[in-house]
């Protein structure tokens, strides 16, 4: 038995192996891209087109009296499955942005007396920009505590950095380049210490990692349904609110979030619950896929999908080690899988031009964060342990050979 029968050995022996089936895949490539655009599920695509031709088609405005409910009902079964938030805490809506920017103007508003924020210098930059901009147009401090580039945002730091004058803390629960996976718990902890508020982005954890917003003491969280959750490009993005916050108000005031919406009275007066962080009419095609994306996840649970990206990554990990050290690769994410989410990070001086080039000439779809890191993200929907075996071999013929650097002639062979 040679090893790569053994790793096909693994597949045959995963429980999720015919999750994969649901997915559509008519190439060859080995997709590792999930944790940026997650597949299309069959289920999706023949849905939203019934959506488009029978409800819309068909039903014309009078699909309102059902399409009304979606953004909470589809939030509730998020909430349900892969946030730990019990009903009418989580909506459907809006961008990633878009929420944060709503949620971190309430919780500034709740506290106007409250002089700072506090983020992470390596958040995403939707994050740090929205904040940045917010902390401008209110006068209040944004400080960026240090960040590992491996191991994330420091709790010590953290724990500095909040004080009374502190009125929220916004981190992402899983670094969208390193992976590392923050304690939500401690963090949370930390916070509350002092009076401040949490604002959690889940965007790169939702549906790769347990999350329990509720239990772990969460304020407000927002995240993107396209990554992990497959619910395709631009589909809308989901934002909670803890129940004992639901007098918090959002800057927008949308008649979506209107009490008695079709009245149109002269003033704006929000509904009780988490309809009030609405805005405007909802994408509905956007939410059905949503809806989809969220039962097809759920069918296998998050404890198997989590048990099964941690197999993936940690033999995406051993594999790295094994074949690409010596073309000059390092780990940058955590090897502890206790502390990493779905994907994994390497670090190589030449990242730049190893991305493209895998992706044209290794069919190995992967992407590249500055300044030097290659991100993998065997999304274990439809990830097989095969799949990360040929990528890895993929990657170490084209960079062995030295192709990624145009043709240039033999690279650092081990
Ligand atoms: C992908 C991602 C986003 C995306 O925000 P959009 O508003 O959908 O563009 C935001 N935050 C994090 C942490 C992400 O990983």
């Amino acid at each position: 038995m040679n090893e790569r029968t053994a790793i096909e050995a693994l597949d045959a022996a995963d429980p999720l192996r015919r999750l994969r089936d649901e997915f559509v895949i008519d190439d060859d490539a080995v997709y590792l891209d999930g944790n940026s655009l997650g597949r299309l599920p069959r289920v999706t695509a023949a849905r939203v087109a019934r959506a488009v031709e029978d409800e819309w088609g068909r039903e014309l405005v009078g699909g309102w009296d059902h399409w009304i409910d979606l953004p909470g009902a589809v939030g509730d079964d998020l909430g349900r499955h892969f946030l730990g938030a019990a009903t009418g805490q989580v909506l459907v809506a809006d961008s990633t942005t878009v929420n944060l920017y709503k949620l971190a103007a309430a919780a500034l508003d709740a506290n106007p007396d409250r002089t700072t924020v506090v983020t992470d210098e390596d958040n995403f930059p939707t994050d740090r920009y929205v904040l940045a901009g917010l902390a401008q147009q209110r006068g209040v401090d944004l400080r960026l505590i240090s960040t590992d580039p491996v191991h994330g945002a420091d709790v010590d730091a953290l724990q500095a950095a909040v004080d009374d004058t502190t009125a929220l803390v916004c981190l992402s629960l899983v670094a969208f380049k390193s992976a590392a996976l923050a304690d939500m718990r401690a963090v949370n902890d930390i916070a509350h210490a002092y009076g401040a508020l949490t604002l959690w982005d889940l965007s790169h954890a939702a549906g790769a990692v347990p999350i329990a917003l509720d239990v772990d003491d969460a304020d407000l969280a927002v995240g993107c349904t396209y990554k992990y959750l497959n619910a395709g490009p631009g589909a809308p993005a989901y934002l909670y609110v803890r129940r004992e916050h639901r007098e918090l108000r959002s800057p927008i005031w949308g008649w979506f979030a209107q009490r008695d919406q079709f009245a149109m009275g002269p003033v704006h007066e929000p509904v009780d619950g988490i309809g009030r962080f609405a805005t405007g009419t909802p994408p509905v095609p956007g939410l059905i896929a949503v809806r989809e994306g969220v039962r097809l996840l759920a069918s296998a649970g998050i404890g198997p999908l989590r048990e099964k990206s941690v197999a993936l990554t940690d033999l995406l990990i051993e594999r790295v080690d094994e074949r690409l050290t010596g073309l000059g690769f390092a780990v940058a994410t955590p090897r502890d899988p206790a502390r990493r989410g779905g994907h994994v990070a390497l670090a190589h001086p030449e990242a730049s031009l190893i991305g493209p080039a895998v992706r044209t000439s290794a069919r190995v779809v992967a992407d590249v964060r500055p300044p030097d890191r290659l991100r993998l993200g065997p999304a274990a929907a439809y990830t097989r342990f095969v799949d990360v075996w040929d990528a890895i071999e993929r990657i170490h013929d084209l960079v062995a050979s030295g192709q990624h650097l145009g043709g240039a002639g033999p690279g650092r062979i081990p």
